[in-house]
Parts: structure tokens; sequence; C-alpha cells
């Protein structure tokens, strides 16, 4: 189906073009998704509900039950925002044997889960073959278990270290990632996205593949039939023009993979099926140590100055990959040293873009692992349709400081109180139980201090005790 048309000439608080966006007859320039960064949030809000019950409609919210396995920390590269990663050597680096998978999947498995997302730092150690055979293995012991595993930039190493045939980078994608799927992967999750804009990858993603490789990898994954996710990763030295900036790329590749689609390949292509963003989390972190925008010797607190928004100006949507920040005056001398966090009404104002703006894109997931329970249940009214995963177990973004964790009757609860009949769904957004009945698992519950919000991290210390 071609894209909608564009009406770059309308204001972006035009309430006939946000009507037609609603009804998926227009779409939103970039020009007019950065102007809805001024709109106010209730008015933003009440649009991208709009659009979300267009899509989705009234009466589902989703969500899946899935367990994190991040199965080594061990990784070659230096992002500043990451707390998570050690050098081989560190006293407390770690790689998962394949037993100890197995035993977090027969976990989940006994609690009704139905999929792993399975990431790791990049390891150098690990040769091609551990990766086919701890896949194998998962099959064999849990043929139903959905396996959406290695996002891109772990790709993109897995190129490097495993040295793979082909002339291009595409082509040596496509070989490693052909044994992967032949071994046991279902899916790619979309971490490592952050921000795609150069000027800011370059600073944040030391070691990390750039946003070319990104979009690559997820191409080829598409066309190799399987669906993926994207993500965006803010709040920190971008600026707002680079957050769409990054959901435009995802929308033209997203374009572009539908239009190339190919009925009579031998799997049907994939594509991107849902969009998560969330805000930069600084303990422990690098980043984090950078100064707050408005703190700092010279900072000028007009929001508009933030130099983060000076070099995205002139980085234009892309139009301008490589320009030199140095080259842009004072205003942006500070561009990475100062960071512009993102609180709950920045995060909701971001996730409601984004679901007018990615027209191409079913779902926008709500990012309650690091926003907390209560902001994730009031983004189903900001466009998002989906509450994610039940969290038996995360580490990475628990690094940096969240500590969130829900079990399947709160999530449930929460969906509920928000107006919504809460559903469990699989990778690919297909209802798998509607929770409508009084055996749901929220309206069985009789005793809610048994279900309080746990803090991930001690859950986590308890559950990584001996895998170091
Ligand atoms: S974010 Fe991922 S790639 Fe970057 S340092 Fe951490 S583990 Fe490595």
């Amino acid at each position: 189906m071609p894209a909608p048309p564009e009406h770059p000439h309308l204001r972006a608080d035009d309430p006939g073009l946000l009507e037609a966006v609603c009804e998926g007859q227009a779409r939103l320039t970039p020009e007019q998704a950065l102007d809805l960064f001024r709109m106010p949030l209730p008015e933003l809000g009440r649009w991208s509900d709009a659009r979300c019950r267009a899509l989705h409609g009234d009466t589902y919210r989703t969500y899946v039950i899935d367990r994190n396995i991040n199965y080594t920390n061990v990784c070659t590269a230096r992002c500043t925002f990451c707390a998570f990663r050690r050098d081989a050597g560190d006293h407390d680096s770690y790689t998962l044997e394949p037993e100890q998978i197995h035993e977090k999947i027969a976990e989940l498995v006994a609690i009704g889960g139905t999929q792993i997302l399975m990431q790791g730092g990049m390891n150098p150690a690990l040769p091609l073959d551990w990766y086919l055979d701890l896949l194998a293995g998962i099959k064999e012991r849990f043929p139903r278990v959905h396996v959406h595993a290695f996002s891109p930039p772990e790709m993109i190493e897995f190129v490097h270290f495993f040295d793979p045939p082909g002339p291009t980078l595409e082509a040596k994608i496509r070989w490693v990632m052909e044994k992967l799927i032949d071994a046991g992967l279902d899916s790619l999750p979309g971490g490592g996205g952050e921000i795609f804009a150069r000027p800011v990858r370059r600073k944040i993603g030391l070691g990390k593949c750039d946003a070319k490789a990104w979009l690559t990898t997820m191409y080829v994954a598409h066309t190799l039939g399987l669906f993926t996710s994207a993500t965006m990763m803010f709040g920190h030295i971008e600026g707002l023009a680079d957050r769409v900036h990054h959901m435009l790329l995802v929308r033209r590749w997203q374009d572009r993979v539908l239009r190339e689609r190919d009925d009579d390949a031998p799997r049907p292509w994939g594509h991107y099926v849902s969009f998560i963003s969330w805000p930069f989390q600084r303990e422990n972190t690098p980043l984090g140590r950078v100064p707050d925008w408005g703190t700092g010797d010279g900072d000028d607190p007009d929001r508009d100055a933030f130099p983060g928004d000076v070099v995205a100006r002139a980085h234009a949507f892309g139009e301008h990959e490589d320009i030199d920040y140095r080259e842009l005056g004072p205003g942006a001398a500070n561009f990475g040293r100062r960071v512009r966090r993102s609180g709950a009404v920045d995060y909701l104002r971001t996730q409601a873009i984004s679901r007018l703006f990615l027209d191409n894109v079913f779902s926008i997931g709500a990012s309650w692992v690091t926003m907390g329970p209560h902001i994730g249940q009031v983004a189903l009214k900001f466009g998002a349709n989906d509450m994610g995963s039940v969290m038996m177990e995360e580490n990475v973004v628990s690094a940096a400081g969240t500590t969130y964790c829900l079990d399947e009757a709160l999530l449930c609860r929460l969906i509920r109180e928000a107006g919504f009949t809460p559903a469990q769904r699989d990778n690919t957004y297909d209802i798998l139980r509607i929770h409508a009945g009084p055996d749901s698992p929220d309206l069985r519950v009789r005793d809610w201090s048994e279900h309080r919000v746990k803090r991930l991290h001690q859950q986590n210390a308890e559950l990584t005790v001996g895998v170091s």
C-alpha cells in the first residue's frame, strides 16, 4: 500500500491534518513532527490516543510474557550511557553456560512465558558455533519458545568477529543471519538504536555500529522473513530534531521494505512491528556524570540554545550528516558536554509524537520498565497499545538504576485500570489470551500486598548469583 500523502504547507496543529493522520490518510512531515513538541501535552495526547484507537480499537491492550537473558556482559564497545558492560577479565564479567540459559527458560515456561529476549555484550571470545549450538539446544528443549535475539550491533560485531564471505556488508550480514535462523533464531530486537544522527552517535556509542549498519541489518532480517522492533533512547545530548530524524529513518526503511516486499520469496518478508522509546537512565554511567543543561558555566537557560538542538538544526534531519559541530559557533561549544534529561512529560510527548509520525509501524510500546508502572499506564493514553513484557529479569537498564519489576497480575491490573481489557500476545502481536473473565490473572487476586512492584536490581542480585 502506498504511503499516505504529506501536506507540508499545513501547520502541525491543523485539526484537519491531524484528523487525516489519525485516519491514516495523511503523513506528518519531519518539520510538522518537530513542531508537535510545542503542542500542549493534553491535546497531543488526545490526538495520539485517537490514532492508537484507530489502529488498535478501544477494547484490548496487550502484553507479552518473556524473559530478558543477557548471556554475557563482556563487550568491546564503550557506550557512554552503559552501566552493564565489562572487560574480559573483570572480576564481575560473565558469560552464561548454555545450561544456565536453559534453566532460565524453564522458569519462564513454568509461568506461561512464550518468548526470550536474548542480548549480550559484543564478546570476541565466543565463536559462531557457540551461538549455533546455543540456539539449537534451546530449540531442541523448548521448541515452542520464540527466540528474539541479537540486536543489530551484535550482528555487526558477528560480521567482524567471524569474517564471513561476501562482497558487501549486507551480504556478510545475510550469511551470518541465515546460519542463526537455521539454528533457531526467530526475530531480532531493536536494541542499540539509541539516536541515529551521526554527531550524537559518535559521542555516545563508542565502538558501536553506525545508523546505516543498524538499518541495513534490520533490512536483511526483514528480507529473510524476520519481524523486528525499533527503539530510541533519548533525553541525553541529542536535540529534539534528532529524535524526529531517528523516527524518520525507521519510517523510510519501513517504507522501503514494504515497497520491495517479494511475495514469492521462500520466506514471506518481515518488517518492523513495533517501536519503543525510553529516556536515558544515568546511574553508574559515564554519560550520567555529564552536567545537566543549565547547571554549567555559560549555559543559556533558553531551551532553544541547548547545544544538542543547535547541532540537530544544522544536521537538518540528515541532510548534513557530516557536519563538524566545532564549526557551528559558541552555541554548539558544549555539545556532548551537557545532557538534557527527560521526565514524564517529555517521555509522554515523545511517545505520542512517535505514534502519530510512524504511520507504518503497527505497535507502540509503553516503557514502564524505565518510567515506572504508573507512567507506563498513562502511556496507554498517549499512543501506546502495548505494555511490553512481564519482567522476570533485566540486567542492562537496571544496571543504570531502573528498578521496576511487575508480575502478570499487576500488569493486567494496570491495563484494566486504564480502561482496557488485558490480552496476552505473542511476538507478532497475535492475541493468545483475552482476560475478560473472572479467571483473569488480576481478577483472581485477593491480596494485592503479595503483588507489589518489586525492585528489579534486588531480584537480579538473586537471579545472577553464581554466574559471574
Ligand atoms: S550498550 Fe551494549 S554495545 Fe554498548 S557498551 Fe553496553 S553492552 Fe556494549
